[in-house]
């Protein structure tokens, strides 16, 4: 950093040198996140501690023309929060209190810093339920899940964060307070700006209060995981599962290649005999629970699988969710070089598209090991290399995959967003006039596009890759 950094000087001016961090180590810790975007070091970086310290930041940087980079747990997928462009990082992971846990009216109002897992505790302590359920919730904070609209596992059932979010107070770059959206489980007044914030990626505003809706948590969940012996047997017992109406709260796939490197990182979190599996959480009264159950069993076994075991007691759940968990990391060990798609197609393309999975990778000899929240036709497809000189084979094999995804009526993500890795694949799915829309959006909110730039929207005129 220069140390005659004007910014820099006024931000420390405005906030309190002890809030901005022009550490080498803090810089390069806080320039990327979990996706394998291109980064460069941030100016500094600013911790807000307070609302209005978010207000502050934005001020001094639109003052200066420098960009900002809000930022969570640095968990995301798709480089949102990674430092593309010469910015200031705003990190809001300190805006962690829960304020209000308001039981007569089933709404939570929290700081976008609270980590996800200790929002679901916190209300699952009351007997209330936050369901969006993002594998990473022991570590990303609920504003980066506003942000991205993330969703996880019980998505199938209970919808994603969007599904979830009531209102907001948010800080535009220009400045603006905005208090969006309602406290009341009905509302339409005026444009709804507050689904226009969520999984706007942190390029229109930076949250810095969110009242979000709660249910009542479920009285029992049971788990069931079926293995097959092909993945196409497995494609069609999901569509069967939903076509029986069993009302599941997630269905998730795990393709041979996953199972493989599960049974590597944690031997005894799967059956040996499982080459392709499904997990499967039913969740509701007990009684109605232990009958989808049974009547998950039958559909499961009249359609291919080899096995269901269900799990007995909390120790044997743990067990089986311990597979998924312990799936990403066991993959990344796998290769040197890991890309993460996160396409969505309709459940009845499900076995279709893993078909196309198959047939790209075996094309274009890359790992393609595949898994995700198959209940909503939503695929984690893993590109796997070590070898620098497989990349176009690799660009090639994820072409292939948005189109194939785009002609089965898809859609690019489910719910990793679209950050920098997918902003030049926008153009498959959305026209000109779509993505001119949007741009509209951001000039209006952020004239100087200062705000998380270079992320979501291709510069105008790109038509491909
Ligand atoms: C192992 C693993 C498993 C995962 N599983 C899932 C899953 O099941 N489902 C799923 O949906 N995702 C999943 N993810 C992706 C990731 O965890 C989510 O995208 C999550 O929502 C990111 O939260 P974060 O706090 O880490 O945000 P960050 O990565 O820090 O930021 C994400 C985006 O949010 C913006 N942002 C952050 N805070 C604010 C704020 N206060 N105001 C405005 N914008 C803000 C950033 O600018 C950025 O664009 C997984 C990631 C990992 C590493």
């Amino acid at each position: 950093m220069r140390r005659d950094d004007r910014c820099v000087l006024a931000l420390e001016r405005a906030l309190g040198a002890s809030k901005v961090d022009d550490s080498d180590e803090r810089r390069a810790q806080l320039s990327r996140d979990e996706s394998e975007t291109d980064c460069v070091l941030p100016r500094a970086v600013v911790i807000a501690r307070e609302s209005a310290d978010v207000r502050e930041a934005l001020r001094v940087c639109e003052e200066h023309g420098v960009a900002v980079v809000p930022r969570g747990a640095g968990t995301g997928r798709t480089g949102g929060a990674a430092v593309v462009v010469d910015s200031i990082v705003l990190d809001t992971t300190a805006l962690c209190d829960v304020k209000d846990i308001d039981r007569d009216d089933n709404i939570v109002i929290v700081e976008p810093g609270v980590v996800t897992g200790a929002l679901h505790a916190a209300v699952e302590r009351e007997g209330l339920f936050f369901p969006p359920d993002p594998q990473s919730a022991a570590w990303c904070t609920i504003g980066g899940n506003v942000a991205e609209n993330a969703g996880g596992p019980r998505a199938h059932r209970y919808g994603v964060t969007r599904d979830y979010v009531l209102g907001m107070r948010a800080v535009t770059m220009s400045g603006a307070e905005l208090t969006l959206g309602r406290r009341t489980p009905k509302g339409v007044t005026g444009y709804d700006l507050t689904s226009l914030m969520v999984g706007s990626e942190g390029t229109l505003a930076v949250f810095t209060e969110l009242w979000l809706r709660v249910i009542p948590k479920p009285a029992t969940v049971r788990t069931l995981l079926a293995t097959f012996a092909s993945i196409t047997d497995a494609g069609r017992a999901v569509t069967a599962i939903v076509r029986k109406g069993i009302f599941a709260r997630c269905i998730e796939l795990l393709d041979s290649y996953c199972c493989d490197a599960i049974r590597d990182a944690a031997p005894s979190a799967l059956p040996p005999n499982a080459s392709v599996a499904l997990l499967i959480e039913i969740d509701g009264d007990p009684e109605d629970c232990d009958a989808r159950c049974e009547r998950a069993g039958e559909t499961l076994t009249n359609h291919g699988a080899i096995d269901v075991f269900a799990a007995q007691h909390e120790g044997e759940r743990e067990r089986l969710w311990s597979a998924r968990s312990v799936l990403s990391r066991a993959l990344r060990a796998r290769a040197r070089f890991k890309l993460s798609e996160d396409i969505v197609v309709p459940r009845s393309k499900l076995a279709a598209m893993l078909d196309d999975v198959r047939a790209i990778a075996e094309r274009e000899q890359i790992a393609m090991p595949t898994y995700g929240h198959a209940g909503d036709g939503n695929l984690h497809v893993n590109l796997l290399w070590s070898d620098p000189s497989l990349r176009p084979a690799v660009d090639r094999a994820v072409r292939a995959l948005f189109e194939r995804t785009i002609a089965h009526g898809g859609t690019l993500s489910g719910e990793h967003g679209i950050g920098v890795l997918k902003r030049d694949w926008m153009h498959l799915e959305q026209s000109p006039a779509v993505l001119d829309a949007q741009r509209a959006i951001k000039r209006a909110l952020d004239p100087r596009g200062l705000l998380n730039p270079h992320k979501v929207l291709p510069a105008p005129g790109h038509r491909g890759c």
